[in-house]
């Protein structure tokens, strides 16, 4: 089944969102992304003539319901997206709840209750899952980012809707552009691998070993790469434990023919803070007292070179600690070449939390051509998994 051809009219779809976007204090949705980008899906249904279910989890409740992870704190922004009023249940599984969609009028949008309040979501119940299913006609999947999880209503619920399940646009999207980078023949590719630890990233760096011509690799686990090859980094985040597979990956990528780019200079501070003087180091010659919180000019001057220089880009994990203003530059830049590059007709992915976060944060993410919305989902399928969100509609 295909959601573009699809005929919606007087049918109820039963969409799974992701809509675990970031709130602050106030219960104000602060990036609504992951909200916005499932907007053409909810109006290709409502256009087609039909009605719209609405299921999401929203963060990590203790399986009981809970105001603090309550989904009717984003309503105000789903309906000012959608320019429309939303029915919203406040249990998934409620009486009250299928007396609403069961009797469904066309061009209805109603939000369910956050599924988490229910531990059989994460479970992957059965029960639970048919249950769920009453609400709609048609399953359709349009959360990449739980794509990667066996959870009820993300691929236990489509076995009830044997010939009515489909993706929505968002995740057809999404697995068009990692499908983009993981299959296309363009030339030289460049994966940007960042962020803390490389505990976290190690299968998907030896994964992109067999696919890329160039791998730069910044962010605190540089310096685990660094002190490998006996550089000193001082108090630089490192990870001892994996000094060998440092190694043993710089070797794997020189068999086969990945060039390594690894940062020369580094942004040095004597403390994790954003109010002391900095030192730009060489990033093998940090002193003991100081650590390395950023890229520095020379880094940047030749990862610029190489990305743009770059037909299909890949960018995980920040190049610095971007959070603090002092030690942005490093990560702005990386994501100032990558706009360029695609400019220049490249193919550029950003997927996982932190270079999402920082994309949006120099509001570059319309300017680069795919952002997804799924980091660890993104990371499974590049590392070439099943995801049980994928093979429940494909199966
Ligand atoms: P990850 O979730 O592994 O992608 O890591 C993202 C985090 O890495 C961000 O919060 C950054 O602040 C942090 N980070 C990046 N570079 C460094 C660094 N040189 N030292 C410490 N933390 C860093």
């Amino acid at each position: 089944m295909n959601f573009k051809s699809y005929n919606f009219k007087n049918k109820r779809a039963l969409v799974r969102v992701d809509f675990n976007v970031p709130i602050d204090s106030n219960g104000f949705v602060t990036d609504s992304t992951r909200i916005k980008m499932v907007i053409p899906t909810i109006q290709k249904i409502i256009n087609d003539g039909g009605s719209v279910v609405l299921m999401s989890h929203f963060g990590r409740p203790k399986d009981a319901p809970s105001s603090d992870f309550s989904l009717k704190q984003i309503i105000g922004s789903l309906e000012s997206l959608l320019e429309r009023k939303i029915i919203f249940c406040s249990d998934c599984i409620g009486d009250s709840s299928f007396k609403i969609t069961k009797n469904l009028e066309n061009g209805s949008i109603v939000l369910l209750e956050n599924l988490r309040f229910y531990k059989q979501e994460k479970q992957g119940d059965k029960d639970f899952a048919l249950k769920l299913s009453n609400h709609g006609d048609v399953y359709v999947n349009d959360a990449f980012g739980s794509a990667h999880r066996a959870h009820a209503s993300t691929s236990v619920i489509a076995n009830y809707f044997p010939n009515d399940k489909t993706f929505g646009f968002l995740i057809e999207n999404e697995i068009l552009s990692v499908d983009k980078v993981l299959n296309s023949n363009s030339h030289p590719l460049t994966a940007i691998v960042g962020g803390a630890k490389v505990s976290s990233k190690i299968t998907i760096i030896s994964k992109l070993l067999d696919k890329v011509d160039h791998l730069i690799i910044g962010g605190g686990m540089a310096y685990t790469f660094i002190k490998a090859q006996n550089g000193s980094i001082g108090k630089s985040l490192v990870e001892d434990q994996y000094l060998d597979l440092a190694l043993e990956i710089l070797q794997e990528a020189k068999e086969k023919g990945v060039q390594i780019h690894l940062p020369s200079d580094s942004l040095c501070c004597k403390e994790f803070s954003n109010d002391l003087p900095i030192e730009i180091r060489p990033i093998n010659k940090i002193p003991e007292d100081e650590m390395g919180l950023d890229i520095g000019p020379d880094s940047i001057s030749a990862f610029k070179d190489v990305i743009v220089n770059s037909s299909l880009i890949l960018w995980n994990g920040p190049m610095g600690v971007f959070e603090m203003s002092n030690f942005q530059n490093g990560t702005a830049s990386i994501a100032h070449s990558i706009v360029k590059a695609t400019e220049n007709n490249a193919f550029s992915l950003i997927g996982g939390g932190d270079s999402v976060a920082a994309i949006n944060l120099f509001k570059l993410a319309n300017k680069v051509s795919h952002v997804s919305t799924g980091g660890g989902a993104m990371l499974e399928y590049l590392e070439g998994k099943q995801l049980p969100g994928i093979e429940a509609i494909n199966n």
